[in-house]
């Protein structure tokens, strides 16, 4: 039965949704409805991830994801182990290609450390005992508080407490249409009034706000990640997490070895421009907004540096070859014939300030009256996910 009055109304049960309503929960509200556009959970950035919860160790102090990270990774963490969920509590370990990727370890260690993490530089036998097979110039970073959790399972259990709660509705299969007056909500199964709307969209979080009004100036672009995994036989070669010295300049981490909660290890994710939000395969998720999407990328190639980095290193990842070589620079012994086809695909839309033609780096959270827009939602997010509602809660809803 579909309510048409609520408290508060989530657009997007992604992790964002989903912990945003146990928080509010939390602190008192009792009548809340999540509109979840597909009829499972865990169809987008939420349950196509790599699962690892984050420490925190990349960004700037003063920034959201500095501040939430590692708070979110130590609750997430906790709520797994409360409820049995898999976690995996390996750590990871950062290695670099060449001399001239020192001194970026060193400043990871530095971020790391600042952002409250435990990390420490390693030699080659400290790195020797921890990942066998990890090649490195030297030394290594090595974070201790990174873990690798199974995202599916959390974001069912984060649902069945919210319904078990009986303050919360989750409405899967009924979508956002758009907002008429200040405080109703048009879905594809009537309107409902709220006195608080909370956009939580993920992919399409630019559209509703648009369609609310508000952050005009900001449009996301989907980039998609695909994955590769080592053959079952030679899962052996990776212990946790084995990462690159990444271009702290660009949004994104490099190809990197993780071993997820089912032991599989896979290798990834790419980073190239996706032509929809929902663009996972290769002519599944294109549409009418694609060629506009084209554009955007084209326009964004000629303006912006980073952009233009991105697009023109990713897409050689597609090129086994070269793939190989990018995994082969953090793994001894790695033989071509031990990098396998993997299914898992997903869709990472990053936000760009279409005035400035800047990508945002950070999550963004816009309040307009009775309407709170999450927008950016971007990695760490997940890791994030129970800090940053309890920081939106805070900061915005109380
Ligand atoms: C390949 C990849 C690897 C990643 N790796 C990591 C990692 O290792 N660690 C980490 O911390 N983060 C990682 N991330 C990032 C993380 O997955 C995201 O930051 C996080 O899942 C975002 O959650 P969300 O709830 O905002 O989005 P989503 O999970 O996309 O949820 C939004 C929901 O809104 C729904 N929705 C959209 N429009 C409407 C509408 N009109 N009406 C109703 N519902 C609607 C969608 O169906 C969706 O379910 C990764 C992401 C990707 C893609």
């Amino acid at each position: 039965v579909i309510k048409h009055k609520a408290e508060v109304v989530i657009c997007g049960a992604g992790i964002v949704g989903l912990t945003l309503a146990r928080q509010l929960i939390s602190q008192g509200a009792s009548d809340i409805v999540l509109l979840e556009k597909e009829r499972e959970l865990g169809q987008h950035a939420s349950g196509r991830n790599s699962g690892v919860l984050h420490a925190g160790i990349y960004y700037p102090a003063d920034s959201l994801k500095a501040k939430l990270c590692l708070r979110g990774n130590i609750l997430l963490k906790a709520y797994c182990k409360a409820n049995g969920l898999p976690v995996l509590e390996f750590g990871k370990v950062v290695v670099a290609k060449n001399e001239g990727e020192r001194e970026g370890l060193r400043e990871i260690c530095a971020r790391a450390v600042a952002n409250g993490a435990t990390a420490q530089i390693i030699d080659e036998q400290r790195l020797a005992e921890l990942e066998p097979y990890a090649r490195t110039c030297s030394e290594a970073v090595y974070v201790h508080n990174t873990a690798v959790v199974d995202p599916q399972t959390i974001l069912t259990k984060l649902s069945s407490d919210l319904i078990q709660s009986g303050k919360a509705q989750i409405l899967t299969g009924v979508a956002f249409n758009g907002i008429k007056g200040s405080r109703t909500v048009q879905t594809t199964h009537g309107p409902i009034e709220f006195e608080t709307f909370i956009n939580a969209a993920g992919a399409y979080s630019d559209r509703v706000a648009h369609a609310c009004g508000a952050a005009r100036e900001y449009r996301l672009i989907p980039f998609k990640g695909t994955y590769k995994k080592l053959r079952p036989d030679r899962a052996f070669m990776v212990r946790g997490n084995i990462y690159p010295v990444p271009d702290l300049r660009n949004p994104f981490l490099g190809v990197h070895f993780t071993r997820t909660a089912h032991g599989e290890v896979s290798i990834g994710p790419t980073a190239i421009p996706a032509f929809g939000r929902e663009h996972y395969h290769l002519f599944d998720g294109l549409g009418p907004e694609s060629l506009r999407i084209l554009y955007q990328d084209m326009a964004l190639f000629f303006s912006n540096v980073k952009f233009r980095t991105v697009a023109t290193s990713e897409p050689w990842k597609y090129v086994p070859r070269y793939f190989f070589e990018e995994a082969k620079a953090l793994l001894k012994d790695l033989r071509q014939d031990d990098i396998e086809a993997c299914e898992k695909v997903g869709i990472r839309p990053q936000l760009v300030d279409w005035e400035k033609k800047e990508l945002v780096m950070d999550f963004l959270v816009l309040k307009d009256q009775e309407r709170l827009h999450i927008l950016n939602a971007i990695s760490p997010a997940f890791t994030s996910s129970m800090a940053f509602a309890e920081y939106v809660v805070n900061e915005h809803l109380s």
